[in-house]
């Protein structure tokens, strides 16, 4: 027998969830179904330990520019306020210092620049002297119990809430949508250990082959989105879909240090790395512990701590196109290459340690130990038409599907990425939703 809904959902990360709840809190008398291949909710990168935690405004994050900035900040206001409201929000969410640190007169300049462009939109912003610096994170300012040598400054707060669990807030989504489908007339149905294996598409929708238990459950949608990373790109190509976008699965480590830092320190970014570069994060689920990173390590597979996934990986890519010759130019740019070489084993931490010391001048190696278990896999695309690697948020969209590969700022906007694919879905489907969902879009 065939269940019939109106919008399937597949992948129960931050981004599948965090639309399950929109959808049952902002639309009424529709049926939902949300899927994901493993046993537990948000147990691929939205789990807390496979990313670095940080709720994303734009403005610590050299690479965005004003107007992209002042988005992203809606999007983490948004999420922000939906964490302050949950019951167990001091497990969700947490306050500590967050800075963009700038190490020499050049860095500096520059973040001066930015800070003063940047204060208008957000006022709270800080300007950060050494002195500053050395009451916030005592760590950062000294070097052997003195001055360290080199000018430093920052900007960014002595206290924010700008760490969050994105599994325990992808968990929350489910808890708080159970009461909002009772109260909405939705009939929203979640389905764990259940993996989509295949897609049809028809002219009232699609039809998804899901393996559930051993057994093949068949569903029709009316709308289908996919929110499982790479497997989104997987599954469009599947259908036809996306065919000039080739994979690259960028693997993230960590380090921990017994140097500890009291919240976040960013550093200014690196030109042509597409995420951003190394910072140190107090681990909000390790009682504090600070975590440096990421690391970049290409894998040639679909997600990590997952068995197989390689032959998907090569159905994911194309030899006969640029792909090969982009993977080639990107390993030109000796920035990725330095990020390639602090996974590799012996030099890796000697290499990585120089990195640190940017933020933590007294970090040496022995102060550093690998995460084992620790980091998650960025899908990266690269349009292998053009040779070029896509930076950003990568969506694809058709009448009646949505495909979510990898959102703008992470996790950080899964809020307001949920409402702007409420909007495309309802529309879609001809239904109505209330007029607060526009305002969060
Ligand atoms: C090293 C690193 C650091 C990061 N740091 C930050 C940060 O500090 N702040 C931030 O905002 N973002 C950060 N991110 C990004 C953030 O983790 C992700 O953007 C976010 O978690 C993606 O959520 P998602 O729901 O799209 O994907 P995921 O959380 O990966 O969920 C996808 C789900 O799809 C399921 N799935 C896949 N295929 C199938 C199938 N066939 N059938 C059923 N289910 C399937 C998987 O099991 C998985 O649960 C980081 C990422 C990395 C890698």
């Amino acid at each position: 027998m065939v269940k019939k809904v109106d919008i399937a959902i597949v992948g129960a990360g931050v981004g599948g969830t965090a639309l399950y709840y929109a959808l049952s809190k902002y639309v009424q008398n529709i049926s939902l179904l949300l899927i994901d291949k493993r046993s537990e909710i948000a147990n691929g990168n939205s789990r807390a330990s496979n990313n670095s935690q940080t709720l994303h405004a734009g403005e610590i994050e050299t690479n965005y520019g004003y107007e992209h900035a002042l988005k992203l900040r809606a999007g983490s206001l948004a999420l922000r306020q939906y964490c302050m409201g949950l019951p167990n929000r001091e497990q969700v969410i947490s306050s500590m210092p967050k800075m963009v640190l700038a190490v020499g007169d050049k860095e500096i300049d520059q973040l001066e620049q930015r800070y003063q462009k940047f204060r208008e939109g957000f006022p709270r912003l800080q300007w950060f002297e050494w002195k500053d610096i050395r009451e916030i994170e005592p760590q950062v300012a000294h070097k052997n119990g003195n001055r360290r040598p080199d000018n430093i400054a920052a900007m960014g707060y002595s206290e924010s809430y700008s760490a969050v669990d994105y599994g325990l807030l992808a968990k929350s989504f489910v808890q708080q949508s159970q009461e909002l489908c009772a109260k909405n007339s939705v009939k929203g149905d979640i389905w764990l250990d259940a993996k989509l294996i295949d897609v049809q598409k028809n002219s009232e929708g699609y039809t998804l082959s899901i393996m559930k238990n051993d057994v093949t459950e068949k569903v029709h949608c009316k709308f289908l989105v996919m929110a499982s990373g790479a497997y989104s790109l997987h599954t469009a190509h599947k259908l036809g879909l996306a065919t000039e976008y080739s994979l690259l699965s960028a693997g993230g480590n960590f380090y921990f240090s017994s140097l500890a830092l009291r919240g976040k320190v960013y550093t200014i970014q690196e030109d042509g790395l597409p995420f951003a570069a190394v910072h140190g994060d107090a681990d909000i689920t390790q009682g504090r512990r600070t975590r440096f990173g990421p690391t970049l390590l290409p894998i040639p597979k679909m997600e990590r701590y997952v068995k197989g996934g390689y032959r998907d990986y090569w159905d994911s890519i194309q030899l006969k196109s640029k792909f090969p010759l982009t993977l080639l130019a990107l390993l030109k740019n000796p920035i990725i290459r330095r990020y390639a070489c602090y996974d590799m084993p012996l030099i890796g931490k000697q290499l990585f340690v120089k990195q640190v010391q940017k933020i933590i001048p007294d970090a040496r190696p022995k102060h550093l130990v690998f995460a084992k278990g620790f980091g998650g896999s960025r899908p990266l695309l690269i349009n292998h038409d053009e040779g070029k690697l896509i930076f950003g948020e990568t969506k694809i969209k058709t009448p009646l599907a949505v495909f979510n590969i990898a959102p703008a700022t992470g996790a950080s906007t899964c809020l307001s990425v949920a409402m702007n694919d409420l909007q495309y879905i309802t529309q879609a489907l001809d239904l109505s939703y209330d007029d607060e969902a526009i305002q969060l879009a």
